[in-house]
């Protein structure tokens, strides 16, 4: 049965940057942004494995599944092959999920991540979509489908080996669509043509176009002074055809009321908005940024405890103003809990996980020369 389109909300909430308190997931903080998610009828929450160091299904537990009746709400996680070595991980690591997130079945299942080399080998040495199959059989998996950070060679090549496939979770923003190692525009081109449902990721960046600068922001501002400068973002994505949901990854209940307040009565972007979009891209483009997107896939098994993200972060904000003394300020509290830029040791676990295929290490240098 394929996916009730009608069924799905076009926001979703994404648990990858819930709010911390010292360290651990505030999760009285999340049962306010659940309860106020839900309550405006919106009901989709994607998870994963990794998330929060193996935390975020947990979080989905304690603040949702007890506190929902089960068919209220729709509940994605995903399977991580950089943890499968074997083909029993598969069934031990899926059990695990379930009891992590306190359910006997998840709504929307992804193999998470599939890109060109190590994840995508993975995946068909151990035929993760026939077990996903077997899966929804046994009704553990409702519907199936997979992230992707790949190719859009690689995309062509996975549909047409699984017609299977339900839908597929790709990062779409404005400004990713015609970045040379991302390629959003076309991988949306892939999935519209073929009618294959699109869940949106990192709509707004990892945050970073819900903050432009003064001059970019005053630009949105002047055209609409009633929306918020990441609720562009959100609407440019959720214009398009064929985009069944926008994730977003909020961390905080003022991001959840503006996202709410901007997918209720969703108005899409009218031409002279669109154009809006085009031109803002293009200044942005002036200056190039580098293209992280703050997932922290990179950070858990860095040996130095580099805030990997945060440095990029940092050096984002001085390529643009280059005179910033917040942002040397901002990572000198960042380096103080754990280590500088120029402490890396050029080990590549970071590279190896890295779903945007960014240089860390060479950034690293950059970021040191610059810093430290
Ligand atoms: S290459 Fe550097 S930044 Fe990356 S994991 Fe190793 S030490 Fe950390
Ligand atoms: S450097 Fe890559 S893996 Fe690390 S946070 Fe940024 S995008 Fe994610």
């Amino acid at each position: 049965m394929s996916i009730d389109l009608s069924k799905m909300p076009k926001l979703g909430f994404g648990l990858m940057r819930l709010p911390e308190t010292n360290g651990s997931i505030d999760i009285e903080h999340v049962c306010k942004m659940v309860d106020a998610y839900m309550n405006a009828g919106m009901n989709y929450f994607d998870t994963a494995y990794v998330y929060h160091g193996g935390k975020s299904e947990v979080a989905a537990r304690e603040a949702l599944v007890k506190r929902y009746p089960r068919d209220s709400f729709m509940l994605a996680t995903k399977l991580p092959a950089w943890e499968i070595r074997k083909e029993s991980d598969i069934d031990r690591i899926f059990n695990e999920q379930l009891e992590r997130a306190g359910v006997d079945y998840f709504d929307l299942y992804l193999l998470h991540s599939i890109e060109d080399g190590n994840n995508y080998e993975v995946y068909e040495k151990y035929d993760c979509f026939s077990w996903g199959m077997k899966m929804k059989e046994e009704g553990k998996i409702k519907h199936l489908g997979f992230s992707y950070h790949g190719s859009p060679e690689l995309l062509t090549q996975v549909l047409d080996k699984h017609p299977e496939t339900e839908f597929v979770q790709i990062q779409l923003n404005y400004l990713d669509r015609s970045n040379p190692v991302v390629r959003s525009q076309k991988l949306y081109d892939i999935l519209a043509e073929r009618n294959i449902p699109i869940i949106v990721m990192e709509p707004v960046r990892g945050g970073m176009l819900a903050d432009l600068g003064a001059e970019i922001n005053g630009k949105f501002k002047a055209k609409r002074a009633d929306k918020s400068v990441a609720s562009w973002a959100l609407r440019f994505v959720g214009t398009l055809p064929g985009v069944m949901t926008i994730l977003s990854g909020m961390s905080n209940e003022e991001q959840m009321a503006d996202n709410i307040s901007t997918f209720t009565d969703f108005e899409p972007l009218d031409d002279s908005e669109m154009q809006l979009i085009d031109e803002i891209t293009a200044d942005i483009l002036k200056v190039p940024q580098i293209g992280c997107t703050a997932c922290k896939y990179c950070t858990p098994g860095c040996p130095m405890k580099i805030s990997i993200p945060d440095v990029f972060r940092t050096v984002n904000t001085l390529r643009r103003y280059p005179d910033d003394w917040r942002a040397k300020n901002f990572y000198n509290g960042v380096a103080s809990r754990g280590g500088r830029a120029g402490d890396c040791i050029g080990c590549g676990q970071c590279e190896g996980v890295c779903p945007q295929h960014l240089p860390i290490i060479e950034l690293l240098k950059e970021a040191s020369g610059i810093l430290d």
